[in-house]
């Protein structure tokens, strides 16, 4: 087998779930969003182990992505659609039991005229401008929106990662007037705003990333490993290059082995010269440019021939790689490839 194996702990998933669930109150329902195959994880195990750990409520960006967690998951628990419902979706929306928090007076319309009596949920812009019905909107629309009995009113944080910064209060504030006194249940942190304290947790909290184990939750427990075989090793002389362009030199005699897995996989070409992967505990650095299928890692110092480097490990979590590659944890993890095996440990894997 010459593909990367990316090891997902289940049971760590389902801990950091019930960790971010255990900091808001008991009255605080945790949803889980697991839009985009769980931040690259992999939906169907991620969903099931979450719903053994007891949440009750999933969130998902696209209708697709909402008709294939039903499909995994089974009837049940609720799923929201960030986007909505748009046009094409109502079938997905109608057949899966789908909830579109609908974020325009258009996709309102669209989708009572289609799907009466349906679940729906409204999403409202609290500042971020990017999805939901602006205050104006809202003011407007909002005795008949509560007239069809939405399940929840949501809105999201654009800086909850930065807890200082004066836009977190701000959109507190905004979505607290927009809210007040509609009776239904709301929403507006994801895992940054769950840091920020119980004023922001309404009666719903959204998180993704953080349990997927990476930053602004800290204290989360790292849920991937991922493991690259050692297709090839070889020695080089002093002044010999490396990969395309030659960006690498040696300058002195080299092992180097080459690995299985580059930017089509997800390890980002900005990793070029910069990552490092891991053999048990001791740092190996990857040279030369990554390029699409392969990389290639000094190993000089190694006293044995490794049949494997890993990338992610307990050495080095998700933002340490994302930080190497001058992005961020969302982007690595949701940029793992296709090609590598995927395997679940825990949750009754
Ligand atoms: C992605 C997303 C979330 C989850 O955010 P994390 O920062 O990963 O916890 C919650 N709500 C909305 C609207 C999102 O788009």
């Amino acid at each position: 087998m010459s593909t990367g194996t990316l090891t997902v702990d289940l049971d760590a998933i389902a801990a950091n779930w019930r960790a971010l669930d255990a900091m808001s109150a008991a009255t605080v329902e945790t949803a889980a969003t697991i839009k985009a195959d769980a931040y690259g994880l992999g939906v169907g195990p991620v969903a099931r182990a979450l719903a053994q750990a007891g949440a009750r409520t999933f969130a998902v960006a696209v209708a697709e992505e909402g008709a294939a967690l039903r499909d995994a998951i089974g009837p049940g628990p609720a799923i929201l659609v960030y986007s909505g419902h748009m046009a094409g979706d109502t079938d997905m929306i109608g057949d899966l039991d789908l909830t579109p928090m609908l974020n325009s007076v258009e996709q309102m319309t669209r989708h009572v005229e289609a799907l009466p009596g349906h679940p729906l949920g409204i999403q409202l812009d609290s500042g971020m401008n990017r999805l939901g019905m602006e205050p104006e909107e809202w003011a407007a629309v909002r005795h008949i929106a509560l007239r069809l009995k939405p399940k929840l009113i949501m809105s999201h944080l654009a800086c909850a990662d930065e807890p200082d910064h004066p836009m977190n209060a701000q959109q507190l504030q905004q979505f607290g007037e927009m809210v007040a006194d509609t009776g239904v249940p709301s929403s507006l942190s994801a895992t940054g705003g769950i840091l920020l304290g119980s004023q922001y947790h309404f009666d719903m909290t959204r998180p993704g990333i953080g349990l997927y184990g990476a930053l602004p939750f800290e204290a989360a427990q790292p849920v991937a490993r991922l493991s690259l075989p050692v297709i090839q090793t070889r020695e080089l002389e002093e002044g010999e290059p490396v990969g395309y362009g030659n960006t690498w030199i040696a300058e002195a005699s080299t092992r180097i082995a080459t690995l299985s897995a580059g930017y089509a996989d997800g390890l980002i070409r900005a990793m070029s010269n910069q990552a490092v992967l891991f053999a048990d505990d001791e740092p190996c650095p990857l040279v030369g440019r990554v390029s699409m299928d392969l990389i290639t890692v000094d190993i000089s110092h190694l006293d044995r021939e490794p049949r494997q480097l890993d990338i992610l490990c307990s050495k080095q979590s998700v933002d340490d790689l994302a930080e190497a590659a001058g992005t961020i944890g969302y982007e690595m993890l949701t940029s793992l490839g296709a090609r590598y095996t995927r395997r679940y440990t825990g949750g009754g894997a």
